[in-house]
């Protein structure tokens, strides 16, 4: 009967890690899944009207760029 005592116990600890564990894994992948599902903002070339993603866009005077080369000619 000791022995009963000790698995059912053993059995709790290691169930309740595992599922406290598995739920940490599926909040970083849902975390992970919602940062790729995320939209990228674009905006047109000032000079061209390409449009580029923001974070990569030359910001100049008149407005964002796709390159140096066209942010100088604009604003040349
Ligand atoms: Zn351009």
């Amino acid at each position: 009967m000791k022995y009963l005592l000790i698995f059912v116990v053993i059995f709790l600890v290691a169930w309740k890690w595992r599922s406290a564990r598995t739920a940490d894994q599926m909040e970083l992948r849902r975390e992970r899944e919602r940062k790729a599902a995320a939209p990228t903002e674009m905006v047109a070339c000032a000079h061209c009207g390409v449009h580029v993603p923001a974070r990569d866009a030359v910001t100049g005077q008149r407005g964002a760029y796709c390159c140096d080369a066209h942010r100088a000619l604009a604003e040349s």
